[in-house]
């Protein structure tokens, strides 16, 4: 069962009661986290009992904030292949090269692993309907969650958004508006309906439980690995969630006796037209700023602003990490060699990892017989227009 304590906010500390529908923290406005009682969750939580358990998410109950099991929907998510590629390890000149296949979660990425827990512990609260302002893989997820349990789900999305996304999202019963303008304007229009008609937002880092989602990939990896850390994980980031996830996650493994103080170095790849986390870590700033005139191929990567900045920098610091951009010409170079080497068709997001493997080999960051672990999030699938 769920060891759920308490919500302590990721910048200011204070805590509060886990049991009704929160957001950010009310004192000051950042992220608020998921604590559990670990000593209590390592008692059934171990290597020995997870060997027992089916693959997928909820194997980590104990760490998950659902309470009654009959809340937590499942679609399959999680439980993605770790896959040691040694023909694209041979390209890169990297033989530890592995790649983890988010393409193949429900709704094409690793976005359902944060709507899934989202969506199941806002149901559990008592939420009603469900609102998102999102461009891509995120509409999708929080459409099919909210389905699933036969919630009532709004998206906004600019009205540029490639059509897949919007097809998406309104076969699974969403109520779609496309907004006349940027992501923040469809952000101005989920505010208003939370005014005006209760609906509950998910949006990243903004309501507790997709950072608890995502950390199920820090688990699930480690585990995959034979409870050996990588030297190097890459991860994509937009509003780094997952990275963020994945750090909360070693440190509770930790915690619950599930591994010793080791740990990845963590690295963010972001692209060359969208670059805030990079330009911060780099100026050695705590905050990064705000990116103007964002553009990339890569919608999943298209934040110029991340509520949970200081989260992020703070990983990567803290695990001898670092940040990296790419153009989207490389990601799409190696969208193509990842596919045709190993039958996984990524967007340019999974692909941006490689060309910053590559890179970060050239600038002698990287040595050659490193363990990496690049994070395929998504699925090139909604993306074909990039190809045409
Ligand atoms: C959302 C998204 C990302 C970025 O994820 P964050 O956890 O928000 O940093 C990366 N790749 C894909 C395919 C996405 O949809």
């Amino acid at each position: 069962m769920s060891t759920l304590t308490h919500l302590e906010c990721g910048a200011c500390g204070a805590t509060y009661d886990p049991n009704h529908l929160h957001t950010v923290c009310p004192a000051c406005g950042k992220p608020l986290l998921a604590r559990y009682d670990l000593a209590r969750a390592a008692q059934t939580l171990t290597r020995a009992s997870l060997a027992q358990r089916p693959p997928g998410l909820w194997r980590y109950r104990e760490v998950l904030p659902v309470q009654d099991p009959a809340n937590a929907i499942d679609l399959g998510e999680g439980g993605t292949p770790l896959r040691h590629v040694s023909r694209l390890g041979e390209l890169l000149g990297m033989p530890n090269t592995y790649v983890k296949d988010e393409t193949l979660n429900p709704t094409g990425s690793f976005k359902a692993r944060g709507l899934c827990v989202a969506v199941s512990r806002a149901y559990e609260l008592g939420a009603r309907e469900l609102a998102i302002p999102s461009a891509g893989n995120a509409a999708g997820a929080m459409s099919a969650y909210a389905a699933a349990v036969g919630l009532p789900a709004h998206v906004y999305m600019p009205a540029d958004t490639p059509a897949p996304f919007s097809v998406e999202c309104r076969t699974l019963g969403a109520n779609v508006t496309l907004v006349d303008g940027l992501i923040t304007d469809c952000g101005a229009r989920v505010k208003q309906g939370v005014e005006e008609h209760g609906w509950f937002a998910v949006s990243t880092l903004k309501e507790p439980y997709r950072l608890e989602g995502k950390k199920t990939m820090g688990y699930e990896l480690v585990e995959q690995l034979g409870w050996r850390m990588p030297d190097v994980i890459i991860y994509p980031t937009g509003g780094g969630t997952g990275l963020v996830g994945m750090w909360k996650a070693f440190a509770e493994m930790e915690a619950l006796g599930l591994i010793g103080p080791e740990r990845p170095r963590m690295v963010s790849v972001q692209s060359e037209g969208c670059a805030p986390i990079v330009a911060a870590f780099h100026a050695g700033s705590e905050h990064a700023e705000m990116w103007q005139d964002a553009a990339t191929v890569a919608s999943g990567l298209r934040v110029p602003a991340a509520i949970g900045d200081f989260l992020i920098l703070r990983a990567l610091r803290e695990s001898g990490g670092t940040a990296i951009a790419v153009p989207d010409g490389e990601m799409m170079r190696w969208a193509d060699l990842l596919g045709a080497t190993t039958g996984i068709f990524s967007s340019p997001e999974g692909a941006a990892c490689l060309a910053a493997q590559e890179r970060l080999l050239a600038q002698g960051w990287l040595q050659p017989d490193d363990l990496v672990v690049n994070f395929i999030t998504g699925s090139g699938l909604k993306y074909a227009h990039l190809w045409q």
